[in-house]
Parts: structure tokens; C-alpha cells; sequence
């Protein structure tokens, strides 16, 4: 199968070829040519699913062989299904190793880097973060030989417990907090992939939401949640979606092109509102990014909106296929109080805009919410709110035990480049 460039100016190039670019030469973001119809069923264990379900992506590429290998490395954690009541379920996506959705995305991108064949020069991953992306990253690609690693944060807005799982690492994993916003960060990391000194001297990859490595794993967690829910007579449910970058919703669209049993898909953002602006005018207005209590999902210029237009380039088909909700802070705090007192179930703030966004619908369909974060990542606005104290899974106790190193550099790639020397 091959993959096309949103800005369809490039002839179309392999799976490995589009990971390996992560964005297209011509600017756009990678797609399939075709989305393969999955007539997958619930007989299949888990990770054997995983690899079945993505096999048709991976045809005739030469990372096929290696597709069970991947996947049973990448996918090793657990992915429960909570059951709040007859109408809502969680599906907890925050069970890997740095405790977020991401490390499904990062893990199986890791996979993938390490068999595509080195081209000689040492690969380097520049990644920018607003919270969870840059440890995912840092802890998928940990030690991974031939490869360096550099994450930009924007200093002194994520939270403590964010900032220690980006800089516990060491080794091949160079943590930089950056005198500036997530945006200066992103602006940071494209530059570097038009600067000579680097490319020179570097395989420069890619490893955030755009890379079709991060993707793809992201459309098996879907999969898998309604085949397991139709399994107990839950059809088509309307899943709800935390979104910032618009990557996890683009791959809860590509589930419901594959064929499986998925009804509305609703994509909720933070007051960071470019998406439901443009279901409004019909006109996309990338704007800075607004910092809320869902840091996540602080994105004023969501690159995946590319891919969710390739879907439905027509605008009404948008609006009627990608239903937006905006949701502010006060709805985030008071979608966790609410949750805590009716369930007793504690949400992170980037999960509690999909709850909050799930009590306004009046469907009457099952409603599947993506829980991106485990709340413990964000103990200083939930454990205030709620006045209780979130356990710590024991991965988060490791991993802030260990000792940190960073380094704070103001917002000039030239700074990035004198850490890397
Ligand atoms: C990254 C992130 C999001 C947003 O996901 P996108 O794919 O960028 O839309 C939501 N919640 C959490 C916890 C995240 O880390």
C-alpha cells in the first residue's frame, strides 16, 4: 500500500518512506492511497489483533516481516475498557510507560525507526512538546542505538510531574527547556529540518503527531474498543475524542472507514478553538495557542486538520462527520468534580473535556470516551479540586526517583545546535 501526501504534489512513496519523512516534501501530511475494509472479530487475542489489523497498511513495504515483532514490543501494556454505567465507558488509554495515549504513538514509531536501514549518518529525533509527547518520545526511543533524541518544552508550563518523566532519561535523550511557548518549540523543531549544519550531519526525523508511525497504532486502539463493546451488545457507539493536535480523532476516523462498528465521532478541544471556528465559517485560522488546564491540548495550529480534510474535503460532509465541541477550564474542573462525585472515578483535565462534552449529547448511543491521561500526571489542579490524593502507579514512582538533567536555552535553534555539539 502506498501513502499520498495531503498536498498531493509528490508522486506517493512507501509506509517506511513516509515514517521515515514524517512530513511530506511537498508540505502535506501522509495518508493512505486506499483504507483497507478490516473484517476482523472478537476471536482474536490481543496484541495478535493489533498486527492483523494493521497488516493491510503494511503490504508489500518492507517493514511487513517485522509487523508482529513491532507490535508485540510496542503494544506490551494493558488497555482496559472501565465501565462507568449502561451508557458510558472509558477506554483507559493511559496504562503505558509514561502514563499517556502518546506512548501507543511514540512506542510503536520507535519499532518501526529500528528496522527501516540506517543510511550511515546517526539519526536524530527533534521533537517539540506541550506535556505528554516529549516523554513518550523520550521513553519509547530510550538507549535505542544510533539515535539521539532532543526534546523542547516550553519551560515553566508543564507540569512538575511532566517535566521529571522528560528528564530523567540522560543518555541518548537531551531534554531542553525553552525561554519561550509550545509554539516557539514547534517552530524550533521545523526550522531544524531546513538548516544545513544539521542535515549535513544527521538522519533528522520526525516524531510527532504528523509521523504516519504514530497513526496507525493509534487506529487499533479504536478497532479493538468496538469489537470488545459488540461483543456485549454495544453497538456503533458515539466516540468522544480530547484533541488538540487532531491526531488521535483522525485515527478514530480511519477505524470508522475500516468498517468497524462506530457511530459519531466527536472531537473536543480546550478553549484553543481553530477547529470549531472552522465548522462555523468554513474558513481555517490558525491563531498562538491558549494555555488551560488540558496543556495537551494547547494547539492553535492543529497539523492533523490536513488529514481530517483529505477525509471530507467537502465542507458540509466536514461539519456533518466531524462534530466540534470547544470546551473552557471552568467545564474541565467542574467535569472532574462531577465524574468524582457521581462514579468516583478521578479524570485528568484532557479527558474531563470529553466527559463534559458527553453530558451535553442527546444521543442515545453508548458513548466511548478516550482517556488520554492517567490524572496523577496532573496531581496540582485535580487533588485541590477534589481534595483526595491520586495513588502513584509504581512506572511513575521509578521514574521520579531518578535523577533529572536539562539544560534552559532561549527559543534559537542556534542554542539546540550548540547542546548537540
Ligand atoms: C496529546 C494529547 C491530547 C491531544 O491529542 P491529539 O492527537 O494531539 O489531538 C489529548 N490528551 C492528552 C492527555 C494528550 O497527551
Amino acid at each position: 500500500m502506498l501513502w499520498q501526501s495531503t498536498n498531493k504534489q509528490i508522486e506517493p512513496v512507501t509506509l517506511s518512506q513516509a515514517i521515515q519523512s514524517g512530513l511530506a516534501s511537498d508540505g502535506g501530511l501522509f495518508m493512505p492511497t486506499e483504507i483497507p475494509r478490516s473484517q476482523l472479530t472478537d476471536d482474536l487475542p490481543y496484541p495478535e489483533f493489533v498486527v492483523q489489523c494493521l497488516m493491510p497498511y503494511f503490504q508489500d513495504d518492507l517493514l511487513a516481516d517485522f509487523l508482529p515483532e513491532i507490535c508485540h514490543t510496542a503494544f506490551n501494556f494493558p488497555l482496559p475498557l472501565h465501565h462507568i454505567n449502561d451508557h458510558t465507558t472509558l477506554l483507559e488509554l493511559f496504562h503505558g510507560p509514561t502514563l499517556a495515549f502518546k506512548d501507543f504513538g511514540a512506542r510503536f514509531l520507535a519499532e518501526c525507526m529500528q528496522h527501516i536501514p540506517a543510511t550511515g549518518k546517526q539519526q536524530l529525533i527533534i521533537v517539540a512538546t506541550s506535556g505528554d509527547t516529549g516523554s513518550a518520545v523520550a521513553s519509547a526511543f530510550y538507549q535505542k542505538p544510533n539515535t539521539q533524541v532532543v526534546v523542547l518544552y516550553p519551560q515553566g508550563q508543564i507540569t512538575a510531574r511532566q517535566e521529571a518523566q522528560i528528564t530523567c532519561w540522560g543518555d541518548n535523550i537531551l531534554a531542553l527547556a525553552v525561554e519561550g511557548s509550545f509554539d516557539d518549540c514547534q517552530q524550533m523543531a521545523k526550522s531544524a529540518f531546513q538548516d544545513n549544519d544539521i542535515t549535513s550531519q544527521w538522519q533528522l526525523s520526525s516524531a510527532n503527531s504528523i509521523n504516519a508511525g504514530r497513526l496507525l497504532p493509534q487506529v487499533v486502539y479504536y478497532a479493538y474498543a468496538t469489537v470488545q463493546l459488540a461483543r456485549n451488545d454495544i453497538v456503533l457507539p458515539t466516540i468522544i475524542v480530547p484533541s488538540g493536535n487532531l491526531g488521535n480523532v483522525t485515527a478514530a476516523h480511519l477505524a470508522k472507514h475500516m468498517g468497524f462498528a462506530i457511530g459519531d465521532i466527536v472531537a473536543v478541544t480546550n478553549a484553543n478553538q481553530a477547529l470549531t471556528d472552522f465548522c462555523q465559517t468554513g474558513e481555517f485560522k490558525a491563531r498562538p495557542s491558549i494555555p488551560t488546564l488540558a496543556n495537551a491540548m494547547d494547539v492553535g495550529n492543529p497539523s492533523n486538520f490536513a488529514r481530517l480534510q483529505a477525509l471530507y474535503p467537502a465542507f458540509a460532509d466536514f461539519t456533518q462527520h466531524v462534530p466540534a465541541v470547544s470546551v473552557d477550564d471552568q467545564q474541565i474542573e467542574a467535569a472532574i468534580t462531577d465524574c468524582y462525585q457521581r462514579f468516583n472515578t478521578v479524570l485528568c483535565p484532557h479527558t474531563a473535556t470529553a466527559w463534559h462534552a458527553a453530558q451535553q449529547l442527546t444521543d442515545d448511543k453508548h458513548h466511548l470516551i478516550a482517556a488520554t491521561a492517567h490524572p496523577c500526571k496532573f496531581e496540582t489542579i485535580v487533588e485541590p479540586l477534589l481534595d483526595v490524593q491520586i495513588p502513584l502507579p509504581e512506572i511513575m514512582q521509578t521514574l521520579l526517583a531518578k535523577p533529572t538533567q536539562l539544560a534552559i536555552i532561549p527559543a534559537t535553534l542556534e542554542a539546540v545546535k550548540s547542546h548537540l555539539r
